[in-house]
């Protein structure tokens, strides 16, 4: 595997993870990363957006890996980029993949991925990146132990949102993870279960104001919700990310949005459907991307002229 063979070799590697970066795409370049890094390499890690890591994905990080985007050479040796559709999905850092001396990997589970990189390493099969990722590990023979284990499994339990999606082949590998010495609670709880007290308040708010529409999405039903500046004030990303997947409980909806207002009238929404709709498609044309059955894309304009394209895209 041409992947594997650059990253043994390569001396120094970036290693890059999309915007509003989740448990999957830092899990997977964490766990790269720090192979590489035991291996003598020079090594960080880094995303664009938001200035500060999400806190529940901290304790990932164990060799000091992360650096802020403004540390990230302009012209970097060999780039890597994990679970990441897009080049603008890399916000400020997308310039660093053209500008790599040694090419960019491109480690990925999207079905749009646009193969910007100049290695693709993609199975848009995979229920995670984090999978591809220990793939490409094995073919380095590398050692899987409990701190690599930990950022992989990380990344497959969100993305299987606790392997609900997960086929016999993922839950081979997890039990390999465990056996490498992983704590599935203490991994799980931060990520997928935990939340300030506040949380509950601010669900309270935005659960009180969210709509059922019967007749959107060609009748199979749309659950919608809003995440104003001003719920998700003092919260953490954690929490406001987390309110789709209480809105997409309702049984009444095939299809689940949430809008989170990032700045006045500047909205990034997620969109989740049970199994029949493709919200991809929906989301790639409104400017944004994603799997089957989770998706976003981000929105400039009023709540309501969002919520009238939404529904006009989810009836073509
Ligand atoms: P989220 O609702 O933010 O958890 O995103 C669900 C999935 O949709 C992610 O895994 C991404 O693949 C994709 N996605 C979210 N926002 C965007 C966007 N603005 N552009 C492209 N893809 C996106
Ligand atoms: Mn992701
Ligand atoms: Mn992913």
């Amino acid at each position: 595997m041409e992947a594997a063979r650059l990253l043994a070799e390569a001396r120094d590697v970036t290693l890059l993870s999309h915007i509003n970066p989740d448990a999957d795409t830092l899990g997977s370049a964490l766990a790269v990363g720090l192979v590489l890094h035991r291996r003598g390499a020079r090594v960080r890690v880094s995303f664009a957006e938001p200035d500060v890591v999400p806190e529940s994905l901290l304790s990932l990080d164990v060799a000091g890996l992360l650096v802020r985007p403004d540390e990230v050479p302009d012209e970097a040796e060999l780039v890597v980029v994990m679970d990441t559709g897009s080049l603008q999905r890399l916000g400020k850092l997308a310039d660093r993949v053209p500008k790599a001396k040694k090419g960019a990997v491109v480690i990925d589970h999207h079905v749009s991925n646009t193969r910007y990189g100049t290695v693709h390493v993609i199975d848009d099969r995979a229920e995670a990146t984090a999978l591809v990722a220990l793939r490409v590990l094995d073919e380095m023979k590398a050692e899987i132990d409990e701190p690599v284990a930990r950022c992989l499994y990380a990344g497959i339990v969100t993305d299987t949102r606790g392997f609900r999606n997960a086929g016999p082949e993922v839950h081979r590998i997890a039990a390999r993870l465990l056996e490498a010495g992983v704590d599935a609670e203490g991994v799980t709880r931060p990520l997928m279960d935990e939340h300030p007290f506040g949380y509950l308040k601010m669900l309270s708010h935005v659960l009180g104001r969210a709509e059922l529409d019967r007749n959107a999405a060609k009748g199979l039903g749309l659950v919608h919700a809003t995440v104003t500046v001003d719920d998700a004030q003092g919260l953490r990303s954690e929490e406001v990310e987390s309110v789709v997947d209480i809105v997409r409980s309702a049984e009444e909806a095939e299809v689940a949005a949430v809008f989170k207002e990032l700045r006045p009238q500047y909205w990034s929404v997620s969109l989740r459907a049970v199994s029949e709709v493709d919200v991809r498609r929906v989301a790639q044309r409104l400017g944004g991307g994603g799997h089957r059955l989770a998706a976003g894309f981000t929105f400039e304009g009023t709540a309501e002229r969002l919520l009238a394209e939404l529904k006009e895209a989810l009836e073509s």
